[in-house]
């Protein structure tokens, strides 16, 4: 365990120091004060497994935010790969000089494709929409 030192008189006698009445039973606080014998400094610090849980709560956090913005760019990719197919088979279903054959082949390639394009929309913005709840983890663990 590391050593408590006074910031202020550099006094290493820090004693508990409860910074506020236990009105609520379960009331816990998310810090501990401790006191300096000498000045009378208060200083906090986290508690040992509040320490680990904010820790590993920002780093998965960090993780996920990482893991999300790869996903992202990967369906923004696909998006944009399946937006100029689906501009190309247009171009196609449009075009006079095409076979009959082509065009019905292009008119059912475009309906396969807004098929996976709204797919893909729908991914984009479920990922977007969910937020990783930061605080709730922090509370509710
Ligand atoms: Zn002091």
């Amino acid at each position: 365990m590391v050593t408590k030192k006074c910031p202020v008189c550099g006094c290493t006698e820090l004693v508990p120091y409860q910074f506020a009445e236990y009105v609520i039973s379960e009331f816990r606080p998310f810090m501990d004060a401790f006191m300096c014998a000498d000045c009378g400094r208060i200083e906090f610090y986290a508690p040992e497994d509040r320490r680990k849980k904010c820790v590993e709560t920002t780093r998965a956090k960090n993780a996920e935010e990482k893991e999300k913005a790869a996903q992202i760019e990967l369906l923004e990719s696909q998006l944009a790969e399946l937006n100029a197919e689906l501009e190309r088979c247009k171009a196609i279903a449009n075009d006079e000089n095409q076979t009959v054959k082509a065009v019905r082949e292009a008119e059912a390639s475009i309906q396969e494709l807004s098929e996976k394009i709204r797919s893909v929309q729908d991914q984009l913005s479920q990922l977007k929409s969910r937020n990783t709840s930061f605080f709730g983890a922090i509370i509710h663990h």
